[in-house]
């Protein structure tokens, strides 16, 4: 780590990254000054939605207005403070290849750009960003293919570090995309994979979810991974092959995965000895930074000082750039 900063954060989306005051200057910027009204309350300070269905229409919104690689460049300038500002000094951020595909965004004029602000937030504020592009799992294995190879072809030279899978759990299950992620290996890029978020498809089809991320498609890291904790099995998998789980307390309360916070399996897995971190997500959406995240486990999961110096270090060992690792 090349940082003064010791915060390491794994699990963050660029998309989730989009501060109220970037939301109204992209909104004027674009010719839909309205459109901030219908997503931020009334001093335009915090975004606002009642449970998972709003939130995804809100997130569709927000990414709706991040149109051109200036937008991303100036979304990317902002999260680079930010994490400054809370104290991390290396982050994977992931960003939807899928979805600017969807789109008919160019990626790799996006990555010039993100690839450009990260040299200057480097510059500036001391904090190393690399890249994690992901593929939207219920549009399929050929949609996720060309993605993947955008990501491929962008590169180390361009920041990428590893490849992701996101989107409804429920409806893309992983083993479909095993042979794209032997290819995401071969290339040298980590694997992260969104796994066991969701409650609602049921304990079994979650865990399984897991267990299809790590044994069909070789996941180092999961997304979320909460559902494992229902599973001694998972948990010995997890174990067994040193997988990083990227836990997301505050989001899972956000999206309502969880009713509270003190019914996150944090403990569960410091217990299992399962490398694991804290991580707030989609960070500006959810209002969520990792100092609070830290706040609110020791408050809420018995989180103590040495637990949190423990996860940060095997958030340091779990980074998918070699060159940053340790
Ligand atoms: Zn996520």
């Amino acid at each position: 780590m090349t940082s003064h900063l010791p915060g390491v954060e794994l699990h963050t989306h660029l998309e989730g990254s989009v501060t109220p005051e970037r939301l109204i200057a992209l909104a004027e910027k674009h010719g839909q000054p309205a459109l901030p009204g219908s997503c931020l309350n009334d001093d335009g300070t915090a975004y606002v939605f009642d449970g998972f269905m709003e939130f995804l229409e809100l997130f569709h919104r927000v990414t709706l207005l991040v149109k051109t690689p200036a937008d991303f460049h100036a979304v990317a300038l902002d999260l680079g403070q930010t994490l400054r500002d809370d104290g991390v000094g290396y982050a994977e951020v992931s960003l939807s290849y899928g979805v600017m595909l969807k789109r008919g965004l160019d990626p790799q004029a996006i990555q010039q750009v993100l690839q450009e602000a990260a040299h200057q937030v480097f510059e500036t504020h001391g904090v190393t960003l690399r890249w994690l592009p992901d593929a939207v799992r219920q549009w399929g294995l050929d949609h996720a293919w060309r993605a993947f190879e955008e990501a491929a072809r962008a590169g180390r030279q361009m920041g990428v570090v590893g490849f992701g899978l996101g989107g409804d759990e429920a409806n893309g299950p992983a083993r479909d995309f095993a042979p794209l992620f032997a290819d995401v290996r071969a290339e040298g890029l980590g694997v992260s994979i969104h796994a066991g978020e969701v409650p609602a498809m049921g304990a079994a089809a979650a865990g399984d979810s897991i267990r299809q991320a790590v044994e069909d498609c070789g996941a180092q890291r999961i997304g979320h991974g909460i559902a494992a904790a229902a599973d001694p099995l998972i948990m010995a998998l997890l174990k067994a092959r040193n997988v990083f789980v990227e836990l997301c307390p505050g989001s899972n309360v956000c999206t309502g995965a969880l009713d509270q916070l003190s019914d996150h399996p944090l403990q569960e897995f410091l217990a299992a000895g399962i490398p694991c971190g804290l991580n707030p997500d989609d960070r500006s959406l959810f209002g969520l930074s990792m100092q609070e995240e830290l706040r609110q486990a020791r408050e809420h999961l018995e989180l103590t000082n040495e637990q949190a110096e423990m996860m940060n270090n095997w958030g340091r060992q779990a980074v998918f750039d070699a060159a940053s690792r340790g």
